[in-house]
């Protein structure tokens, strides 16, 4: 629409009243060097200037600023729709001349033409703003230590990424769980499986595979104690990433880590449902968030306020099982109605159900990913893809990878044949979804859902009363499942 209103008006110029008359060069500088010095009849003759970000993230707000040669007067940003000029926002030059206003394009679009107009008539020449999306790429487990531990020792801390470094880095906001602490310090604690990796495997999970944000809310970043874990904090950071759920104390894990692209800023916040529990976080004692109503609600809630888009990560759910709980469907929903926009999960080492209503998203767990994968199901990852903007989730595609060894390789030219074959987690995620999230037609369990579902419905219930589960306006969560007991397995990870 505005390309082709863009078109119309360099066509046809708008004619503004009052237009500055066109001059030779000579006085023309001579003008500008008046303006320089002092107020004069000429200066204010001079039209507005106006400055633009190039590129800004649908729906976001972004400044314009610029200069006036009449200080204290009011000037008007203005916008093309259709084909013509129309407010968008005032402002009044500051005595320098000088002025800076944040605005927001009520319609999204993929371009907007900018002009500044000083209350004379005179404009400013025009600003093209690109506005797009902005993606998130998430994965679920890493893990440096134990087995990949020992393939980065053989061939070097670039190794995990070989296979995936180029998709992930493309992405303008990367994110994954790290399943190990990060130290060249600290002791195993008592424990069935203690991860640790090197310090270089993961500033090359920065630099080379481009991961921004790190989940440490989970069963082993404490693996090495008190100051392996503090570690593992301070190393994310000092890469240049964030870490969330995971820190000194609880006030420390609970804060959402916030990552700004093209102006949007997306928060994160992390929890973890899996024991020990002496991991857990308190007011003294460093740690990891754990998963509970309270905390979910005011960790994201604080996100919130402060970001345009906010996503949840949760280590939860039982190892192996290819279904979401009714305990991990609870704290999704307290999540998602608290403000999250997306919910991202990991801890079970399979892949389970992607599932996006309007514009929230749930990921019950996106499996291993660069982890000692022993069996096919293990074995089977991706990379979800999730296009952003400041209304929550535009967009979402898993691409399918595979886990060979340690090391996950994409597998695109496959993903159809992969979709049909592996039931419902890949089907829904990598085909089905975009166009009808509940539809599960590939499902052995869901039937062909309601026209409208909500993603309250389809949280909320337990898997088996799909149909019972209906009505947009239930959104409570029942939490009481899962908060008695928290189920774990013996099992890595
Ligand atoms: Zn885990």
């Amino acid at each position: 629409m505005l390309a082709r209103s863009a078109i119309a008006l360099r066509s046809s110029p708008v004619r503004v009243s009052g237009r500055a008359p066109r001059r030779p060069p000579a006085l023309a500088a001579l003008a500008v060097l008046a303006a320089a010095t002092l107020p004069s009849p000429a200066a204010a003759q001079q039209p507005p200037t106006l400055q633009a970000p190039r590129v800004v993230a649908s729906g976001t707000t972004f400044t314009v600023s610029g200069t006036a040669a009449a200080p204290g007067r009011r000037l008007t940003i203005q916008i093309a729709l259709n084909g013509r000029w129309r407010q968008l926002a005032a402002a009044r030059p500051r005595p320098s001349g000088r002025f800076s206003r944040r605005v927001r394009p009520r319609r999204t679009r993929s371009r907007y033409l900018l002009r500044a107009m000083t209350a004379t008539g005179l404009v400013s020449a025009r600003r093209t703003v690109r506005s797009r999306h902005v993606t998130l790429s998430a994965v679920g487990d890493v893990n440096l230590g134990d087995a990949p531990g020992v393939a980065i020792d053989a061939n070097g801390p670039r190794y995990p990424w070989t296979g995936t470094a180029r998709i992930l880095r493309s992405a303008d906001v990367t994110f994954g769980n790290l399943e190990c602490a990060v130290s060249t310090r600290g002791a195993p604690v008592p424990k069935t499986f203690t991860f640790r990796g090197r310090p270089s495997a993961l500033a090359e999970m920065r630099r080379y595979a481009g991961f921004d944000v790190l989940n440490l809310a989970n069963n082993h970043v404490g693996d090495f104690g008190t100051r392996a874990l503090l570690d593992t904090v301070s190393r994310t950071r000092a890469l240049g990433m964030r870490a969330v759920g995971a820190g000194g104390s609880l006030a420390s894990a609970s804060e959402p880590r916030i990552v700004e692209r093209l102006g949007l800023e997306i928060a994160f916040v992390g929890f973890s449902d899996i024991l020990p529990a002496s991991f857990f976080a308190s007011a003294d004692r460093a740690g990891t968030q754990q998963a509970t109503p309270a905390n979910i609600r005011s960790s994201v809630r604080r996100a919130r306020r402060r970001a345009d888009v906010v996503v949840a990560t949760f280590h939860w759910g039982v190892e192996r099982d290819t279904r979401e709980n009714a305990r991990q469907r609870g704290f999704a929903g307290i999540a998602l109605k608290a403000g999250a926009d997306g919910v991202i999960g990991a801890h079970p080492h399979v892949l389970q159900p992607v599932v996006r209503t309007g514009r929230q998203i749930v990921a019950y767990s996106l499996g291993n990913f660069v982890f000692g994968a022993t069996s096919p199901i293990t074995a089977r990852t991706g990379i979800l893809r999730v296009r952003l903007s400041a209304r929550g989730v535009e967009g979402h595609r898993l691409v399918p990878a595979v886990i060979e060894g340690t090391r996950p390789r994409l597998r695109r030219k496959r993903a159809a044949v992969l979709a049909r074959r592996s039931g419902p987690v890949l089907a829904r995620s990598a085909i089905g979804l975009r166009s009808s999230p509940l539809g599960l037609r590939s499902s052995p369990v869901a039937q062909p859902a309601p026209v409208k579902r909500t993603i309250s419905a389809a949280i909320d219930s337990p898997r088996s009363s799909w149909r019972k589960c209906d009505a947009p306006s239930t959104f409570t969560c029942s939490p009481a499942p899962g908060i008695r007991s928290t189920k774990t397995s013996p099992a890595r990870g």
